[in-house]
């Protein structure tokens, strides 16, 4: 026993440490002066430890030099892998939640991610016109597109009075609407539409920060037209409707169709904007999703006569987080020239990723080329027989599972209440925690497999193709199985 011994004496020197084979093999792909900067910092953490030991008062041995070598080590690994590996990372989604908003909501199409590639390794005409050689408008690029993504995906719909512009996000796209139509003025509001949609984003928040006086009208669950006309005054400057995307009303409940609205507003020269939120361009009917639920879509607001609407890029519609807003050409025009547009502006590798995403739908193939609607379309046999797959090799590796039939959800605060059936690999990890621990080991991922995000359900550990893209199956069953034998030994 040696109370007085601090081990801090005994940690390697900087060289010393550099000298280390493990750490010496850095450099190269690091530069000396890096490696110098990571092994001072990896000397640094484990003297810290030391230090926090001796004040705990627990160290009475004096530690082996050679172990706080090889902590020393470790620690100044890690800190370079930390470089080659910093955040965000790609990780597979198996948890079935296809708009998964903590795992960046929608991957982009194949097509999408070719052109960011493409466009963002050179230099790009984002606000230059090719053809005069002058400077052009970067909102240019979207407008186009985003008007006829929405005619080709609706029958009828005629855009020719409208026009688009695209910024950072949704909650951007209204704070700039009200910024612009009504600054210091009055906004009609359903007390039914004041809804938080996640993240502490609150319509009513929002509504304030963009300058406007909030009139709430009607009750939480019903809202009738009359409501709306009594509240219009002289300062009215928009009646806003909200789509509640992440909850549904069940039983007495009433509220105003939209079509409705915008004929009030027509005829008493307000204008109405709508924030319908998922951006679902396509119509869910095609894809027979948990019966009658239905997304509202821009286009039927369009085509319905609503002045403006907001909806974002990266749900529904499959592409990059965006804010899309829709509406009347002279009010989109206004729009444009408020200076917070310039500040919530979209960039370059955002503008072309949404561009690319349109495509799809201006080509009429988004069903089947926009990772969500593949995931969303996916046929229960396809399911089933990827499940079942896994679960074959899986078990021929000698992990115990099983496949069963479950849901997926759409998630992203979209079609609440629709579940998809599905069939997952489900992985029964006994009691305790070991399913937590198993769950936490695939999300570590290591340097052959990348992080796997799957769901507990009854302390089984559940694994979903629906999410999985292509490509990634693979991938999957190693990871399992390797997560499955370190946490079992
Ligand atoms: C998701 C959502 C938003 C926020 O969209 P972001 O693009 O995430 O900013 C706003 N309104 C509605 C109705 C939504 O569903």
């Amino acid at each position: 026993m040696n109370p007085t011994h601090d081990p801090r004496r005994d940690l390697p020197s900087v060289d010393a440490l550099m000298r280390h084979p493990d750490v010496a093999s850095l450099v190269g792909s690091l530069s000396r002066d890096s490696v110098t900067r990571l092994a001072r910092r990896g000397l640094a953490s484990v003297r810290d430890r030391a230090q926090a030991t001796i004040s705990d008062g627990a160290l009475a041995e004096p530690l082996p030099r050679d172990r706080l070598l090889g902590e020393a080590v470790t620690a100044t690994l890690a800190e370079a892998a930390a470089i080659a590996n910093p955040g965000p990372r790609r990780v597979i989604n198996a948890s079935g939640v296809v708009l998964h908003t903590n795992l960046g909501r929608a991957p982009l199409s194949a097509h999408a991610a070719a052109a960011v590639a493409a466009v963002s390794a050179g230099y790009a005409n984002l606000e230059f016109d090719l053809g005069t050689g002058e400077r052009g408008a970067r909102h240019a690029h979207l407008a186009g597109p985003v008007l006829d993504a929405l005619e080709a995906t609706h029958p009828g719909l005629d855009t020719s009075g409208l026009d688009a512009l695209v910024v950072n996000n949704c909650a951007g796209a209204i704070l700039l609407v009200l910024a612009e139509l009504a600054r210091g003025r009055e906004v009609v509001v359903s007390r039914g539409h004041l809804v938080e949609i996640g993240g502490g984003f609150r319509v009513p928040d929002v509504m304030r920060q963009g300058g406007a006086r909030l009139v709430e009208v009607g009750t939480t669950n019903r809202t009738r037209l009359e409501d709306y006309a009594n509240a219009i005054g002289p300062d009215t400057a928009a009646l806003l409707a909200v789509h509640p995307s992440n909850f549904r009303i069940i039983g007495f409940g009433a509220s105003v169709a939209i079509a409705d609205l915008a004929s009030l507003g027509a005829e008493r020269g307000v204008p109405v904007v709508e924030d319908v939120g998922s951006g679902c361009l396509l119509d869910t009917e095609m894809f027979n999703i948990g019966g009658a639920l239905r997304e509202p879509r821009p286009s039927e607001s369009l085509a319905a006569g609503v002045s403006v609407v907001t909806f974002s890029g990266d749900k529904l519609l499959g592409g990059p987080q965006a804010g899309i807003i829709v509406g009347r050409r002279p009010i989109i025009e206004r729009i444009r020239r408020h200076p917070l547009a310039r500040a919530l502006r979209l960039g370059s590798l955002g503008i072309v990723a949404l561009a690319a995403t349109l495509t799809h739908y201006r080509r009429g193939t988004a069903a089947t080329e926009v990772p969500v609607w593949l995931m969303i379309g996916a046929t229960e046999a396809d399911l089933s027989f990827r499940a079942s797959s896994w679960a074959a090799s899986l078990r021929a590796s000698g992990v115990a599972c099983h496949v069963a039939p479950e849901v997926s959800a759409i998630g992203g605060g979209s079609m609440p209440g629709v579940s998809l059936p599905t069939t997952v690999v489900r992985i029964p990890a006994g009691a305790g925690s070991r399913a937590a621990a198993l769950a936490a080991r695939l999300r570590r991922g290591d340097a052959a497999v990348p992080p796997v995000v799957g769901r507990i359900a009854d302390d089984d550990l559940l694994i979903d193709p629906r999410t999985v893209l292509p490509g990634e199956d693979d991938a999957v069953v190693a990871a399992v199985a390797r997560a499955s034998r370190a946490t079992s030994s």
